[in-house]
C-alpha cells in the first residue's frame, strides 16, 4: 500500500486541488461562495466544471453524476457521459457550467410525500459546493441537494444545510452580545461512529430474510452469544482485518478519515469512527461509508449489514452522532474551559442545548426512528426511547446548586469565579462513564446514542442544530435588549436550567425505575416509529422547524407522509418474507422431518423387537403441535395484513402495521424459532445464528 498520505484524498476534489489547478481569480470566487454563500456566476462556473472534468478524466471518471439523498436514506445518482459527439463523427469531453451546477434527474422515483401531485413530477438537483466533488467507480460526483420545481426540498441534505446557517447566525448573535468580535461563523462538528455486522456471502445468500429486508426474521439464538466478548479468534482476525484494511485505504482515498475498531460486544460486529468535520461534509461522508462499507465487503466474499437489528437475542447496531458548535477561529462553544467568562458563556450555551432537548425530544426521539431501531430503543441494549440528558458528576453538581440557589447569588457571586466552586476543567473520561444516557455530554461535545446504523445523520443534526438554534435567538433577542448583559446572562441561564433539568438523569436508563420516574417528570416516551413520526406534523414542531426557514408546513407534513410510507412498506416486505420463508422453506422441511420421525418410529415398532421409541414420539407430538400453531399463526399474519392494508389514512395504516402485522410476526417467530431448536439440522433450510455469527 501507497503511504497513507499519498493516498488520502486521492480521489476528491479539495481545496489544495482547487488552489492548485483554478485560476487565481476563479479560486477566489469559489472560496467566496463556498464561506461566504456569494453567488457563483456562470462564467466561473464553467471555469471550474471544466477543470473538474480535466481532473477526473485523469482519474480515469468517464461520467460525471449529481450525487444526492433522497428522503430513502440512501444517495442517489444519475450518471451522464462527458462525451459529446460532434457533427464530423468526432467525439469531445465536456462538462459545462450550468451541468456543475444544476441536475434534473428523473424525480418520480423518490419519495415527495405527495409534494410532486400537486406540482410537476420534476425535481433539480444544485451543487453543493460547500461538499467537495470526488471520483467514485468511474464517475466525477457532484454533491447535490435535491428540491422540487417549487423549491422545497425532496432531500435530507437541504434543510441540514439551512439548519446550519441558522445556528451560525443565532450563535453569532449571542457571541457578539458577549462581547466575541472576532468570530464571523459558527460551524457544527459532527464525528459518527458506525457500526455494523459482518457475514459471510455465501451463508447470506441462502437466507432470503437477510436479502430482502436485511435482517433475520427467524432464527434461534446460538449457544453462545455475546456472554465471553471475544470475537477476536484467529480465523474471524485474518478475514475482517483484511476487509476492514481495505475498507480504511477506500475511504482515505476519499479524503475520509477512517478508523476502523474491532471492539463490539456482540460477535460479527464492528465499529468505525471518522474524525469529525463540519456537520455537512460528516453526514456526506457518512453516507459514503456506510456506501463503501457494503461494497468493499463483497469484495471479500463477506456482506455488510447496517440493519439495526440483524439478528434477535444480541446487541444491534447504532450510531453514535457526536455533536459540538464552534467558532470558525477555532473556539468550541462547549469546551467548558477554565476561566470564568469562558464558563459563563459556556453554562449559557449548555442552558440552551437543555432547553432545546427538552422542548423537542419528540423530533430528536423521531430523528432516531426507523423501522430497525424500533427492536432497540427502550430494548435493553441502546438508550431507552426517553430522550434524556447526562452531563456527569462534576456539571451535574453545578446546574443542580444553580437550580436550587435560593437567593439567587450562586451565579453572580464570586463562588463561581473562585475557589471549590469554579467549575472544573473536566477530565474527559471522567464525563464518560454512563453509556444508557441518549445524549451524554462527553468532555467538549453531546453524543447523541439514539441514531440508527442504517440512517443517515443529516436528520438527528438538522433537529439539534435547529431547536438549539431557536433557544440561542431567543437569548440573544433578551441579551440585545438587556442593559446589563452580565445580569441577563445570570437570569437565562437560572431560568432555563430551572425550567429544563428534568431532562437530566446521570442515572441508569436501561431501568425500570427510569421509565417510571420520566412519566413523573413527564417525558416523553415515545414507543415505536409509528408514533414518534407523529411529532413532524405537532403545532409546536412544526412552528420551530418553519421559523427558521429549515422545513416549512408543507414540507414537514410531506415528511410525515413519506416516514409513514416507508414504515408501511418497510414491515409489509418483512411481513411477506416471512410468509414466504415459513410457507414454502420452513413448514416443508419441518414436515419432511415429522414424516422421517414417524417412518422411524414405524419401521422401529415393524422389527417386533421391544424398543423404545417415547424419544422420537415426545419429538413427533410437539414438532407437530407447533407446526399447527406455526400453521395458525401464518393465517393470522395473512389475515393482520388484510386488516393494515383495509385503512385508509397513512397512519391509521402503519399503526395498524405495527400493532397487528408486526406483532403476528414476531409471534409467528417464537414457533419457528422453538421449531429450529427440536428439527434434525441437515432437514432446516437455511443457516443458523450459530453459522452466522461464528463462520466468518
Ligand atoms: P469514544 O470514546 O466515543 O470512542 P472519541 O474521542 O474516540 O470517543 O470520539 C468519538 C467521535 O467523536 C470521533 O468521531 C471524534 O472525531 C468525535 N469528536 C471528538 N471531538 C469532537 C468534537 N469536539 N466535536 C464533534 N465530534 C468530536
Ligand atoms: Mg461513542
Amino acid at each position: 500500500m501507497d503511504k497513507l498520505s499519498n493516498v488520502f484524498g486521492e480521489n476528491v476534489f479539495n481545496d489544495a486541488v482547487m488552489r492548485a489547478r483554478l485560476p487565481k481569480a476563479t479560486y477566489k470566487a469559489l472560496k467566496k461562495t463556498i464561506e461566504e454563500g456569494k453567488p457563483l456566476d456562470l462564467d466561473t462556473a464553467n471555469v471550474i466544471a471544466h477543470e473538474m472534468k480535466e481532473w477526473a478524466v485523469e482519474k480515469g471518471a468517464t461520467h460525471f453524476t449529481h450525487w444526492f439523498q433522497p428522503l430513502t436514506g440512501v444517495t442517489a445518482e444519475k450518471h451522464d457521459a462527458f462525451l459529446n459527439p460532434m457533427d464530423d463523427g468526432t467525439a469531445i469531453l465536456s462538462f459545462s457550467g450550468k451541468e456543475l451546477i444544476q441536475g434534473e434527474p428523473d424525480a418520480s422515483s423518490f419519495p415527495s410525500g405527495g409534494l410532486r401531485a400537486t406540482f410537476e413530477a420534476r425535481g433539480y438537483t444544485a451543487w453543493d459546493c460547500t461538499s467537495p466533488a470526488f471520483v467514485k467507480d468511474g464517475s466525477l460526483c457532484i454533491p447535490t441537494a435535491f428540491c422540487s420545481y417549487n423549491g422545497e426540498a425532496l432531500d435530507s441534505k437541504t434543510p441540514l444545510l439551512r439548519s446550519m446557517e441558522v445556528i451560525s447566525k443565532e450563535a453569532i448573535r449571542v457571541l457578539r452580545v458577549l462581547g466575541n468580535t472576532t468570530a464571523k461563523k459558527v460551524i457544527a462538528n459532527v464525528g459518527p461512529e458506525q457500526e455494523y455486522f459482518i457475514v459471510d456471502k455465501k451463508l447470506y445468500d441462502q437466507r432470503k430474510d437477510l436479502i430482502l429486508t436485511g435482517r433475520t426474521l427467524f432464527g434461534s439464538m446460538a449457544p453462545k452469544g455475546q456472554e465471553l466478548d471475544d470475537h477476536y479468534f484467529g480465523a474471524i482476525k485474518n478475514r475482517i482485518s483484511d476487509y476492514m484494511k481495505d475498507l480504511d485505504t477506500e475511504l482515505w482515498k476519499l479524503g475520509i478519515s477512517a478508523k476502523t475498531k474491532h471492539n463490539e460486544v456482540a460477535p460479527a460486529q464492528h465499529e468505525l469512527a471518522t474524525i469529525f468535520t463540519t456537520t455537512n461534509i460528516a453526514t456526506d461522508h457518512n453516507q459514503l461509508v456506510m456506501e463503501t462499507m457494503k461494497k468493499v465487503a463483497l469484495k471479500h466474499g463477506l456482506v455488510c449489514l447496517l440493519h439495526e437489528k440483524p439478528f434477535a437475542g444480541i446487541n444491534g447496531s447504532g450510531k453514535h452522532n457526536n455533536w459540538s458548535i464552534n467558532t470558525d477561529d477555532g473556539e468550541n462553544l462547549l469546551n467548558p474551559g477554565k476561566t470564568p467568562q469562558n464558563n459563563k458563556q459556556f453554562l449559557l450555551f449548555l442552558s440552551a442545548i437543555i432547553s432545546a432537548v427538552d422542548d423537542y425530544a419528540d423530533l430528536l426521539r423521531f430523528s432516531a426512528a426507523n423501522p430497525g431501531n424500533d427492536h432497540r430503543l427502550g430494548a435493553n441494549e441502546a438508550p431507552p426511547a426517553i430522550v434524556s440528558i447526562f452531563l456527569g458528576d462534576q456539571l451535574s453538581e453545578v446546574v443542580r446548586q444553580i437550580v436550587e440557589d435560593t437567593d439567587g447569588n450562586y451565579l453572580s457571586s464570586s463562588k463561581l469565579k473562585i475557589g471549590v466552586s469554579t467549575l472544573p476543567d473536566l477530565p474527559k473520561d471522567a464525563t464518560d462513564r454512563n453509556r444508557t444516557s441518549p445524549f451524554a455530554f462527553t468532555g467538549n461535545k453531546f453524543e447523541f446514542r439514539m441514531a440508527p446504523s442504517s440512517g443517515s445523520i443529516a436528520g438527528p443534526n438538522t433537529i439539534l442544530n435547529t431547536t438549539v438554534a431557536d433557544v440561542l435567538s431567543k437569548y440573544a433577542d433578551r441579551l440585545e435588549a438587556a442593559s446589563d448583559v452580565d445580569a441577563e446572562v445570570d437570569a437565562i441561564i437560572k431560568e432555563s436550567l430551572k425550567a429544563h433539568h428534568k431532562v437530566l438523569f446521570d442515572g441508569n436508563g436501561y431501568s425500570d425505575e427510569w421509565v417510571e420516574e420520566a412519566a413523573k417528570r413527564g417525558l416523553p416516551n415515545i414507543k415505536s416509529t409509528v408514533e414518534a413520526i407523529r411529532s413532524l406534523v405537532a403545532p409546536k414542531n412544526i412552528e420551530v422547524m418553519s421559523k427558521h426557514g429549515v422545513l416549512t408546513d408543507v414540507e414537514m407534513h410531506s415528511r410525515y407522509e413519506v416516514h409513514l410510507e416507508n414504515y408501511i412498506k418497510t414491515i409489509n416486505i418483512e411481513a411477506l418474507t416471512a410468509l414466504e420463508m415459513a410457507k414454502r422453506d420452513i413448514i416443508p422441511a419441518v414436515i419432511k422431518y415429522s414424516t422421517s420421525l414417524a417412518e422411524s418410529i414405524n419401521a422401529i415398532k415393524s422389527t417386533g423387537f421391544d424398543a423404545d421409541v417415547t424419544a422420537q414420539g415426545e419429538t413427533l407430538t410437539e414438532i407437530s403441535k407447533l407446526t399447527a400453531s406455526a400453521m395458525k399463526k401464518v393465517k393470522a399474519l395473512e389475515s393482520a395484513i388484510s386488516t393494515a392494508c383495509s385503512k385508509e389514512d397513512s397512519y391509521d395504516q402503519a399503526y395498524s402495521y405495527r400493532y397487528d402485522v408486526f406483532e403476528a410476526l414476531n409471534s409467528l417467530r417464537e414457533d419457528v424459532d422453538k421449531l429450529e431448536t427440536l428439527v434434525d439440522s441437515k432437514y432446516w433450510p437455511m443457516p443458523t445464528y450459530t453459522e452466522l455469527l461464528f463462520h466468518v
